[in-house]
C-alpha cells in the first residue's frame, strides 16, 4: 500500500500501523507512541462516521501535507468495532499548486506582485480598511529603454531585480509592493508612513548602487494621495506615474506629487499629439509674420512664427504645443512644414518682383538630431528656387551648444551655401559669450525679455549696449525683439541697433496683412 494506515480499537488504542506510518513518527515497533499522538485527536473525530481533511504535519524536520481519510467500522449490528486513518502524502502536489499559484500572482524577474494581484491587493486594503488613509508611490527609472539598448537586457534585468530587492527590504510589511511593467514599480502604504525626506534619501543611496564612472541611472518617484477608494487602481497608478513624468532634469528632487491640474495638463499633451498629423494634413497651422523693421517701423522682412488654427479651439499660440511637440520628437514635421512655407511664400513675392523682404525661420533643437537639417533646407530652396540668403534661420544658443562641434559643421554648410544664421535668444542660455568665439553667424538677436527681468535696470543697459557693439565688432548685425515701448526704441537706438521686433510695431500677423501693410510701401 502506497498510503499510510492507523487502526484504534473501540477503546481507543492503537492496535495497527503500518511501515509508512512509522517512517512518519519515526517510530520502531512501539507503536504505543502513534496512540498517544492521536489520543485528543481520535476524541475529536468521533462525531462523524468519516470525513476527509488535509493536515500538515511535521516529519522530521520537514512539513508534510497529507490528505488524511478518517473511518469508523461497525458490525453487522451496528456495533462500533474501531476507527481507522489513511494516509496519503500530497507534498508535491500542494507544493505544485502554490507554485503555480504563486507564478500567477506574481512576478517572475522579481518575485514582487505583478500588475492584477497588485491591483487586486490594493483595492482590497484600501477600500476595507477604513481607518488608514493609503497613498500609492510609483516609481520609474527614466530612459530605461536606453539602459537595455546600450548595456543589454541582462543588465537591465539586473537593475531591476536590484530595484525589486529594495523596493522589499525598505518597505514594512503590510505594505502592498508590485511591479507594474518593465521599470515600473508600485507600492500602496498607510499615508501617514509616506515621508518624503526618507524616500528622498532612498532613491539616492539607491541610486549611488547602481551608479559608477560609465553609468548612470535616475530613479523618479510619483505620490497620488487615494481621495476616491472605488476608483480602479489602474488609474491611481497612472497618476502616481503622470506624476513622476513631470520630473524632468530637476536634479534637486526625485519625487513629484499628483495633482489634478497634472492629468489636465497630460490629457492635453495627449490630445495635441494625436491631433497633430491630422491638423498637417489639413493645413491648420498657419505662418504668421511680425516685421522686423527699422526705427522707422520700414519692414527689412519678417519672422515666420506658427499659429494653430483649431477647428474647436480657435487660434492656438505655440505656447500650447511647442514644447510638447518637441519632447516627443514630433517638431521636425512642423518645422519642415513651416520652411516649406515660409519658402513657398519668397518664391510668389520673387515672382511679383520683390527680392528685399527676407523671411527668418525658428529650427528647434531637436531638429537636428532628428533630420539632416542640411538636406533639408537645401532641398527646399531648390525646389522653391530662391536665393538662400532671404530664408533666414533662426537657432537658438541653446540648440548650438548641445552639440557644438557637429552643429558647427552644419553651421558652416549652411553659410556656405549662402544662408543667413541668426543666433536667437542670445544671451538667455549658458555660455552665450564664449560661444560667440567658436561659431560664426551673421545676426545676434536679443530678447529684451532676459534684461526687463533684472533689478538693476542700469546695469542691465549696460549689458545690453555691450553685446550690441560686440555684436558690431564681430561683424554681426544684432537684432533686439520685444520692443514694447518708443523709450526702449529711443535707447536702442542710441546704444547702436538697428533692426527691431516687437508689439511696439506690430504683433505676428496674417501673412496678407503683412503683405499689405509693408510691402506695398
Ligand atoms: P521666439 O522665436 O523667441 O519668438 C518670439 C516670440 O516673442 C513670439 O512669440 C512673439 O510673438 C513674441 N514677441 C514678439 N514681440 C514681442 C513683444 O514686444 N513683447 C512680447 N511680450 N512678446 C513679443 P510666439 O509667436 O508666441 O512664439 C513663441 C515661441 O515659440 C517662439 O519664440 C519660438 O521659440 C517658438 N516658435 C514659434 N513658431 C515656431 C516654429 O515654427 N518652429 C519652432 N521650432 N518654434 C516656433
Ligand atoms: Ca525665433
Ligand atoms: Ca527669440
Amino acid at each position: 500500500m502506497n498510503s499510510g494506515i492507523i487502526c484504534f480499537d473501540n477503546a481507543g488504542r492503537c492496535i495497527y500501523c503500518n511501515g509508512i506510518v512509522k517512517e512518519m513518527y519515526s517510530i520502531n515497533d512501539n507503536i504505543n507512541e502513534v496512540e498517544h499522538n492521536y489520543a485528543s485527536w481520535l476524541h475529536t473525530q468521533t462525531e462523524h462516521d468519516n470525513k476527509k481533511f488535509r493536515q500538515t504535519i511535521s516529519v522530521g524536520d520537514e512539513r508534510r501535507s497529507f490528505d488524511i481519510s478518517y473511518n469508523r467500522v461497525y458490525d453487522d449490528k451496528h456495533n462500533f468495532i474501531c476507527d481507522y486513518f489513511i494516509f496519503n502524502d500530497r507534498t508535491e502536489a500542494v507544493e505544485l499548486l502554490e507554485y503555480e499559484k504563486f507564478r500567477a500572482t506574481h512576478d517572475n524577474l522579481t518575485g514582487l506582485l505583478n500588475k492584477e494581484q497588485f491591483y487586486e491587493e490594493t483595492a482590497n486594503v484600501v477600500r476595507n480598511d477604513r481607518n488608514h488613509t493609503y497613498c500609492l508611490v510609483c516609481s520609474n527609472i527614466k530612459d530605461f529603454k536606453l539602459v537595455n539598448e546600450l548595456f543589454g537586457i541582462e543588465k537591465g534585468d539586473e537593475i531591476i531585480k536590484m530595484q525589486a530587492e529594495l523596493i522589499k527590504a525598505s518597505s514594512e510589511s503590510g505594505y502592498i509592493c508590485g511591479r507594474i511593467q518593465n521599470d515600473r514599480f508600485a507600492v500602496c502604504m498607510p499615508k501617514d508612513s509616506f515621508k518624503n525626506e526618507i524616500m528622498q534619501n532612498s532613491i539616492v543611496s539607491m541610486q549611488d548602487r547602481f551608479n559608477n564612472a560609465s553609468f548612470k541611472i535616475r530613479v523618479v518617484v510619483g505620490v497620488y494621495d487615494i481621495e476616491d477608494v472605488d476608483e480602479p487602481v489602474s488609474n491611481m497608478c497612472d497618476k502616481a506615474f503622470i506624476a513622476s513624468e513631470t520630473i524632468k532634469n530637476n536634479y534637486e528632487t526625485n519625487i513629484a506629487y499628483y495633482d489634478d491640474k497634472l492629468l489636465k495638463r497630460t490629457l492635453e499633451e495627449r490630445r495635441v499629439i494625436s491631433e497633430f498629423e491630422g491638423a498637417i494634413e489639413k493645413k491648420e497651422f498657419k505662418m504668421f509674420l511680425q516685421p522686423q523693421v527699422n526705427t522707422h517701423g520700414k519692414a527689412y522682412g519678417a519672422e515666420a512664427l506658427v499659429r494653430w488654427q483649431h477647428p474647436e479651439r480657435g487660434l492656438l499660440s505655440p505656447f500650447f504645443f511647442i514644447d510638447i511637440l518637441e519632447t516627443t520628437g514630433l517638431i521636425y514635421k512642423l518645422d519642415m512644414y513651416m520652411w516649406e512655407c515660409a519658402a513657398a511664400k519668397l518664391s510668389e513675392w520673387k515672382k511679383k518682383g520683390d527680392t528685399v523682404h527676407y523671411i527668418s525661420v525658428n529650427i528647434s533643437t531637436k531638429d537636428f538630431y532628428l533630420i539632416d537639417v542640411y538636406e533639408v533646407i537645401t532641398s527646399i530652396v531648390k525646389k522653391y528656387d530662391i536665393e538662400p540668403k532671404m530664408l533666414k534661420l533662426e537657432i537658438t544658443e541653446t540648440a548650438l551648444m548641445s552639440d557644438l562641434k557637429k552643429n558647427m559643421e552644419v553651421i558652416k554648410s549652411l553659410r556656405d551655401y549662402g544662408f543667413k544664421i541668426e543666433i536667437d535668444d542670445f544671451g538667455s542660455g549658458y555660455s552665450s559669450l564664449n560661444m560667440l568665439k567658436d561659431i560664426s553667424a551673421d545676426v545676434l538677436k536679443i530678447d529684451m525679455a532676459f534684461l526687463r527681468a533684472t533689478e538693476n535696470e542700469v546695469k542691465g543697459q549696460d549689458i545690453l549696449e555691450t553685446i550690441i557693439s560686440l555684436g558690431g565688432k564681430l561683424g554681426m548685425e544684432v537684432i533686439t525683439e520685444g520692443v514694447e515701448t518708443d523709450k526702449q526704441l529711443i535707447m536702442l537706438t542710441e546704444m547702436g541697433c538697428h533692426i527691431f521686433q516687437g508689439y511696439y510695431f506690430s504683433k505676428p500677423i496674417p501673412v496678407e496683412e503683412f503683405e499689405q501693410k509693408y510691402m506695398n510701401e
